[in-house]
């Protein structure tokens, strides 16, 4: 339902609280943020409202990017455990951890491969395919995992990426469901909606269908699912006041 994502000199969790609770209007029913930082990957997501998110987060949860979303949910009921973001390892550990907006037609038979080949899948979630297709992935960059991993889906996808082993960056991906990247200084933003992140920049790219982009504090780069670069810029939008 809802995507933010922060990568910066700040850290990251408060950032996306606050970017969640900006999208708290478009309805949801979990919660949950995941946080690159000196220890790694770390995952809190629960089932309900965004400031019981926050209030159950260790005052640890360092790192100075990250990805949030608030689920409402296609695939499997409202608990805990269906709440994003998804990992390769279940729960809450892991290194690779996805956020998602949409529905992925094809989850029964991506999942039945992925369990014939031996991974344990626990979420009900078509999401959680992502993280395991992404973290099985041979190819060198996280992009090319993450072109790999959307070029096996069918459906509709934003979609916003994580890795410890690459904690410089977000990668995100948008087939039929908004995502856009928002410039600031020396840091930049994620969201699949403005009200996420309006009050941070209001310089943004919107993501075409079919396009990917890497997402650094120093900036950004669009590219096509041949991995070709794409041209797609940033430019200001005027907001209400
Ligand atoms: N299909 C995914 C799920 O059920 C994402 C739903 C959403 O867009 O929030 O978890």
């Amino acid at each position: 339902c809802g995507i933010v994502g922060y990568v910066g000199s700040q850290q990251a969790a408060p950032l996306l609280l606050e970017g969640l609770a900006r999208l708290e209007h478009r309805g949801y029913d979990s919660a949950g943020v995941g946080v690159v930082g000196p220890s790694g990957l770390r995952v809190a997501k629960r089932a309900g409202r965004v400031r019981d998110l926050s209030e159950g987060l260790p005052k640890r949860f360092a790192g100075k990017l990250g990805i949030g979303h608030t689920r409402w949910a296609t695939h499997g009921p409202a608990n805990d455990v269906n709440a994003h973001p998804h990992t390769e390892a279940g729960g809450l550990a892991g290194s690779v951890a996805v956020v998602h907006n949409g529905i992925v037609d094809n989850a029964a038979a991506l999942r039945q491969r992925l369990t014939d080949a031996g991974v344990e899948l626990v979420s009900d979630t078509d999401t959680e395919v992502f993280a395991h297709l992404i973290a099985r992935s041979t190819a060198d960059t996280l992009e090319g995992k993450v072109v790999e991993a959307v070029g096996s889906v069918e459906g509709t996808y934003g979609l916003a990426v994580v890795h410890a082993d690459f904690p410089d960056r977000i990668v995100v991906a948008r087939n039929g469901s908004p995502l856009i990247v928002g410039v600031g200084e020396k840091e930049m933003f994620v969201a699949s909606d403005l009200a996420a992140i309006v009050r941070h920049t209001t310089t943004v790219a919107h993501l075409e269908d079919g396009e990917l982009a890497t997402v650094t504090a120093g900036g950004f780069t669009t590219f096509r699912q041949d991995l070709s670069r794409s041209a797609t810029t940033a430019t200001k939008v005027d907001v209400d006041p």
